[in-house]
C-alpha cells in the first residue's frame, strides 16, 4: 500500500506511505483516491486528515513518471486535488515533514493546513524548466498573496514554514506547531471545524494586487533579464498574473497549457535528466547485495596545500574530526591560515556563525606527528602530483593506518592502481577526485581501483554524500572521467585558434553556448603553466596525440594567465576593487598571426556554431570511448561530471544529452566533416564505435 486509512474517533486520517518521499505516483494517486472515497462514504467519520511521515509530507510528482502514460492516467493529480477539494467533509493537511511541488499543491485542495516549524515548503517545478502544473500558480497566490507566492513560484527554493505563517493576511497556514504535534493539532482541528459550513476552499479566494500591471511589468523585465536561456520563469510570471486577472478556472487551464508546453522543451527535458541524473549518480551495479559500507568517522588528511586545506573543510563543515599532517612546519601553518582563512571569510559573509567557526575549528587537529592518523577511518593524500612522493607516502601509510581505513589519493592523472600497489592493501585504496576549490566544488570523481573492495567504495561513497558531493564512480585511466575528455576539449579550442578564430571568439561562442566562461578564460584562470606541464608529459607518453603549439608558444612567453597577469588575455584592474579585467591582447594576436603562417594556414572564418560542435562534440566523442571502456558506468554519469564539475549549462543537460538532442546521426555526420579538415585531428574524429552503433539503430546515450 502506498497510503493507509485509520481513523481516531470520528476522524479518518490517511497517511502517504511511499517512501522515500512519498512522491504522487499513480499507486499512491489510486490509494488517496480509494481512501478518500472510503473515509467520505463512511457514516462514521465527520473529518479527515491527510499526512505523511515525520521527514516528508509529500514531495511531489513522482518525476520518473513524467512524460509516461502513468502521469497522465486518472486519477491524475489535478482530479485528486479536486476531489480533495470537492469533499463533502472537511480535510485538514497535517504537513509534519517537507511539503514540495504536487505536496504542496495536493496540500493547497485542502480545506485547512497545520504544519511543523521547520518544514520546508516549496514549489520547486522552476528548476526542472516547468511552472507547477496541478494549480500551485493559481491557488498559492490566493492563499499566501501575490508578493510571497510569485516569489516562491519563480525561486523554487524552500521557505520554512513558521516564515510563511507570520506573512500578514495569510491563509495558506490555519496553525503552526512543533512537528511532533502536527497530526494531533490537525486531528483537534477537524474534530472543532467538523460541523462548520461552507468549507473554506482556497479556490474561493481572491489573488489581489494593489498595482497589478506595473508589478508584473517590472518582475517579468527582472526575471526574463536574469534567465535569458530558460523560458520558466518568465511562464511563471504569466501565471501569477491569471491567477491574479482571471477566474480561477481560466487560469488553471492557461496553466495546464503552459505546463504541456514546456514539458516538451529540450531545455524542461535536459533539466529533468539533469535531475534524474544526479540521482543515479553514485550508484553502482555490479555490488553484492546487502554489501555495508566502511565506516567513516576520523578523517586523515596529507599535504595541507590548495587541495588538502579545501578537502579538510568539507569533513570538518560535516562535523568529523580531521588530522592533518604535513611534511613541515612551515607548510602546516600555512595550510591551517588558509582553512582559517577560508571559514572567517564566510563568517564575514554572514554564512557561517562564530560559534561553527570555533566548533570547525575544535575538531581539527593539525600535526606533523604522522602516528596521529593511526586513528582515522579514511586518510586521504593531497601531496604534490608525482609518483615518487606518492610511493612514500602510501608506503609509510600503509605502516601507520589501522587495519579497515580507507586509504584515497586525491591525484589528478596518476595510475590509482600503481598507487594501491605500494601498499600491502591494495583493496583499502581507491582515488578521491576532488575538483578545485574542494570546499565549494559539488563534484567528487570515486576513482576504483582494479583492487578496491566494494565496502571500501560503498565507504567512500557513503562519506562523499555526507560532505554533501555529487558522487561519480569512475574506472581507472589518465584523467579520470573529467580531465580524459577535457583535454580533447581544449585540443580542438587550440586548433580553432591555427584556423582563424581568436580567443575571444571561441569563448563567446562558449559563454553563448551557455558556460559561464569559455576554454582561454578558463585556462588563463586555472593557469596555463598546469596545461603545459601536462602537455609536456603526454608528448613523451602519447607522441602521436597533436595539439596546438600555440599554448606552449604563450607559456614560453611567461604568459601564464591571471596570476601573471597576462595569458590569452590581458588582465588589468577591472572598474570594481579586487576584480581583473580580462581584455583582447595584441601580443596574442601578433603571436597567433605568426604561429599560422609559420604552420602555411590561411585563416578562415569560423562560424560560432562549428566552434560549439567541435568543442562540445570533442567531449562527446571522448565520452562514448569512456562509456564503452566501462571507465564510466552510464552516459548520464559523464552529464554529471560536465554540470557539476565542469560549468556545464544545466539547462542543456550534459554533453552525452546534448548530443541526444542534436541526434546521434547529426553528430556522427558532424565528426565525419570534422575529420576531413587537414588541420584537425582525423583520428580522433572517428566516431567511437559506441556512438556509430547507436546513431545507426537510431538511439541515444540517455
Ligand atoms: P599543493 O602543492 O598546493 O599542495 C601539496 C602539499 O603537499 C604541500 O603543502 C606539500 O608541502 C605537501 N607535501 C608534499 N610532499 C609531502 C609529503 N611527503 N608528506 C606530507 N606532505 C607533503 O598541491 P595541490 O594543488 O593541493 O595538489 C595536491 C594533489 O591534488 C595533487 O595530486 C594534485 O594533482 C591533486 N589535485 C589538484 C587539483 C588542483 O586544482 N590544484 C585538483 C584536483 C586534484
Amino acid at each position: 500500500m502506498t497510503a493507509t486509512l485509520t481513523t481516531r474517533g470520528r476522524i479518518a486520517v490517511i497517511t502517504l506511505d511511499h517512501p522515500p518521499v512519498n512522491g504522487l505516483s499513480l499507486a499512491t494517486r489510486r490509494a488517496v483516491a480509494a481512501a478518500i472515497d472510503a473515509a467520505e462514504d463512511d457514516a462514521g467519520i465527520d473529518a479527515i486528515v491527510l499526512t505523511g511521515h515525520a521527514q516528508v509530507f509529500c514531495a511531489g510528482a513522482d518525476i520518473t513518471e513524467f512524460g509516461s502514460p502513468k502521469a497522465i492516467t486518472e486519477p491524475h493529480l489535478i482530479s485528486l486535488i479536486t476531489r480533495f477539494e470537492n469533499c463533502s467533509k472537511p480535510v485538514v493537511a497535517a504537513i509534519g515533514g517537507t511539503c514540495m511541488g504536487g505536496g504542496l499543491e495536493l496540500a493547497l485542495g485542502c480545506h485547512y493546513r497545520v504544519a511543523g516549524r521547520g518544514v520546508k515548503v516549496a514549489l520547486p517545478e522552476v528548476k526542472i524548466g516547468l511552472v507547477p502544473g496541478a494549480g500551485g500558480t493559481q491557488r498559492l497566490p490566493r492563499a499566501l498573496g501575490v508578493e510571497p507566492a510569485l516569489n516562491m513560484i519563480i525561486s523554487g527554493e524552500p521557505v520554512a514554514a513558521e516564515r510563511l505563517a507570520q506573512l500578514p493576511g495569510q491563509r495558506l497556514l490555519d496553525a503552526i506547531v512543533d512537528p511532533a504535534e502536527v497530526l494531533d493539532t490537525a486531528v483537534a482541528l477537524a474534530t472543532e471545524r467538523a460541523g462548520l459550513r461552507p468549507l473554506p476552499r482556497v479556490r474561493d479566494l481572491k489573488a489581489t494586487h494593489p498595482s497589478p500591471d506595473a508589478y508584473f511589468r517590472f518582475v517579468r523585465n527582472s526575471v526574463a533579464a536574469m534567465s535569458r536561456n530558460v523560458p520558466a520563469p518568465v511562464k511563471c510570471v504569466d501565471c501569477v498574473e491569471q491567477a491574479v486577472k482571471s477566474r480561477i478556472d481560466d487560469g488553471l487551464t492557461f496553466e495546464r497549457e503552459t505546463y504541456l508546453a514546456l514539458m516538451v522543451t529540450p531545455e524542461s527535458r535536459a533539466l529533468r535528466h539533469a535531475f534524474l541524473a544526479e540521482r543515479a549518480a553514485g550508484k553502482v551495479a555490479d555490488l553484492p547485495a546487502g554489501t555495508p559500507p566502511r565506516p567513516v568517522e576520523r578523517v586523515g588528511v596529507v599535504g595541507a596545500g590548495t587541495m588538502g586545506t579545501g578537502i579538510a573543510l568539507n569533513f570538518l563543515a560535516a562535523g568529523l574530526p580531521v588530522v592533518l599532517v604535513e611534511q613541515s612546519q612551515a607548510a602546516l601553518d600555512k595550510g591551517v591560515a588558509a582553512l582559517r582563512g577560508v571559514l572567517e571569510g564566510q563568517l564575514k559573509k554572514g554564512k557561517l556563525k562564530p560559534e561553527a567557526l570555533e566548533a570547525r575549528l575544535a575538531l581539527l587537529r593539525p600535526t606533523l606527528d604522522w602516528a596521529a592518523l593511526a586513528d582515522a577511518d579514511l586518510i586521504v593524500e593531497a601531496v604534490f602530483e608525482d609518483l615518487a612522493v606518492k610511493q612514500q607516502v602510501f608506503e609509510r601509510l600503509d605502516g601507520i593506518a589501522k587495519v579497515g581505513a580507507i586509504l584515497a589519493s586525491n591525484t589528478s592523472t596518476l595510475d590509482v592502481d600503481r598507487i594501491a600497489a605500494f601498499t600491502r592493501r591494495p583493496q583499502d585504496v581507491l582515488g578521491l577526485h576532488f575538483f578545485s576549490p574542494a570546499h565549494v566544488m559539488k563534484l567528487l570523481e570515486v576513482v576504483r581501483g582494479q583492487a578496491t573492495a566494494p565496502e571500501v567504495l560503498l565507504g567512500a561513497l557513503a562519506v562523499g554524500k555526507r560532505i554533501r558531493k555529487t558522487c561519480v564512480v569512475s574506472g581507472v585511466c589518465d584523467g579520470f572521467i573529467g580531465n580524459r575528455m577535457v583535454e580533447h576539449y581544449f585540443r580542438q579550442a587550440g586548433f580553432l585558434l591555427d584556423e582563424g578564430a581568436s580567443p575571444q571568439q571561441v569563448d563567446r561562442a562558449m559563454e553563448k553556448f551557455g558556460f559561464a566562461m569559455g576554454p582561454f578564460k578558463v585556462s588563463d584562470l586555472a593557469g596555463n603553466d598546469i596545461g603545459w606541464a601536462i602537455r609536456q608529459r603526454r608528448a613523451v607518453e602519447r607522441p602521436e596525440l597533436r595539439y596546438s603549439m600555440l599554448a606552449d608558444t604563450l607559456c614560453e612567453a611567461g604568459r601564464f594567465g591571471q596570476k601573471t597577469g597576462a595569458g590569452w588575455y590581458d588582465h588589468v584592474a577591472g572598474s570594481k576593487p579586487g576584480r581583473l579585467e580580462a581584455l583582447p591582447s595584441p601580443v596574442v594576436a601578433q603571436m597567433i598571426e605568426a604561429h599560422r603562417q609559420k604552420q602555411g594556414i590561411t585563416p578562415r572564418r569560423i562560424p560560432d556554431d562549428e566552434i560549439v560542435g567541435r568543442l562540445v562534440g570533442a567531449l562527446v566523442n571522448e565520452g562514448a570511448r569512456l562509456l564503452e571502456e566501462g571507465i564510466a558506468a552510464r552516459a548520464s554519469d559523464i552529464d554529471i561530471v560536465y554540470l557539476t564539475g565542469y560549468g556545464f549549462p544545466a539547462w542543456r543537460g550534459g554533453p552525452m544529452c546534448w548530443a541526444d538532442t542534436q541526434g546521434l546521426f547529426n553528430v556522427v555526420q558532424a565528426m565525419k566533416r570534422y575529420a576531413r579538415n587537414p588541420h584537425d585531428d582525423a583520428t580522433f574524429w572517428q566516431p567511437a564505435p559506441l556512438l556509430r552503433r547507436l546513431a545507426n539503430d537510431g538511439r541515444t546515450f540517455n
